[in-house]
């Protein structure tokens, strides 16, 4: 479905900000060695909305071709991740304390680890889509398989009451009606109740050149001022955002009941920093820096292989897929993409190329002269670990500014 009014306040008034080209479905990949077939591309446009500030992709796809229910995501893998959940708990503690029988909702529970932080105070439920949820269930937080609609609120509430706080990281930007999503989440929480939502931040997508976060299952990019535009167009006040490190950058807020609780100065200060850093004027000289980088990284990919050395690429998260497929790197450039063992990417090509995923070890055995991190947000975390392990090698960081480490 092409993208022609905003999907948040519904005005026309659209303006393109960067076309990353036409990218497949992420979560698709084939097995190594079948023959190249037809395979969907989706074009993927982001727009900027005059009148809330959203930016937005131009096309929503199918979530069914998005997030087939195998779909293997697991939140608990990353210490980031998880280290940002315990965080959120904390903080939750400080600011706005909850009493032993307050009922914490995490809605996109994935498997349990941001609930974990909140179980031992007091009851938690989980609502997850994917199998992820199974997961949660087996370690006694108890979850709701199904994605966030109408029933499933009611199911929640039926078995446990209102919800004190409400949770969402990173999944505000993938749900389709997100006007429904609100109105759930305001059956779910009690008059005093907090609504947190975590999502990744646009102006750490402009800062550091993030293009490859754009891929189809982000359908929106939120900042500070355009989340608060729909919070309000349902009756909740921002009363607290921070920046958060998770995803290369994200952004916390929490909002509540209009006038329940006072408003921090962090609010203020975010707003005023966005109103002068996501202008038209920063957009298009965004655009013009991620040529730039499209074009110094082939610049250094060129000498690499002109020596005729070798590249492998470290890390098959869905924005390596926009990274390769936007910069154009192919088997002949990158022989193959590593993941830890047991990931489910193993053994498939990465969507759009034949480049095979293989399993990690292989760095250490066969030593290729480069490592190409396409999980480069978390880099400084992979670097000395693949050094410790024994890659003799150096590192290329694509982003923001092409270079070689080591
Ligand atoms: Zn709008």
């Amino acid at each position: 479905m092409v993208v022609t009014r905003c999907q948040v306040c519904d005005s026309s008034r659209l303006d393109p900000v960067i076309f990353i080209g036409y990218l497949p479905p992420v979560n698709t990949m084939p097995a190594i060695g079948t023959r190249p077939a037809e395979q969907p591309a989706y074009p993927a446009q982001v727009l900027h909305c005059r009148d809330c500030q959203l930016v937005q992709l131009g096309l929503i796809v199918d979530p069914a071709i998005l997030f087939p229910p195998e779909y293997p995501y697991t939140s608990g893998t990353t210490k980031i991740l998880r280290d940002n959940f315990a965080d959120l708990s904390r903080e939750v503690a400080a600011l706005y304390p909850l009493g032993p029988s307050d009922l914490v909702v995490d809605i996109g529970s994935n498997d349990g680890t941001l609930l974990s932080n909140f179980s031992a105070r007091g009851p938690v439920f989980g609502i997850e889509p994917t199998q992820a949820g199974e997961l949660a269930n087996h370690r006694d937080i108890p979850t709701l398989i199904s994605f966030m609609n109408r029933q499933a609120a009611r199911t929640a509430i039926a078995k446990k009451g209102k919800a004190k706080l409400v949770t969402a990281t990173n999944v505000f930007a993938h749900i389709e009606d997100i006007h429904e999503i609100m109105e759930c989440i305001l059956e779910l929480l009690t008059d005093d109740g907090i609504f947190v939502t975590e999502s990744h931040y646009l102006l750490a997508l402009i800062e550091t050149l993030q293009y490859d976060t754009i891929y189809h299952e982000h359908l929106r990019h939120y900042s500070l001022t355009s989340l608060k535009y729909l919070l309000e167009m349902h009756g909740l006040e921002v009363i607290h955002a921070r920046r958060i490190p998770t995803h290369g950058g994200s952004i916390r807020v929490y909002s509540a009941r209009t006038g329940k609780y006072s408003v921090c100065k962090t609010v203020g200060e975010i707003l005023n920093t966005e109103a002068t850093e996501l202008t038209p004027e920063k957009f298009h000289f965004f655009r013009s820096k991620v040529v730039q980088t499209k074009l110094d990284l082939y610049v250094l990919l060129r000498a690499i292989k002109a020596r005729g050395q070798r590249i492998f690429g470290i890390g098959a998260p869905s924005r390596a897929t926009t990274l390769i497929n936007y910069v154009g790197l192919d088997d002949g450039i990158l022989d193959c993409v590593l993941e830890i063992q047991g990931s489910y990417k193993i053994g498939k090509y990465i969507p759009g190329t034949l480049i095979p995923v293989q399993e990690e070890s292989k760095l250490f055995q066969e030593q290729p002269d480069y490592a190409l991190l396409l999980s480069w947000h978390i880099g400084d975390e992979l670097m000395p670990k693949l050094s410790a392990r024994g890659f003799k090698g150096k590192f290329i960081m694509p982003l923001p500014a092409p270079h070689v480490v080591g």
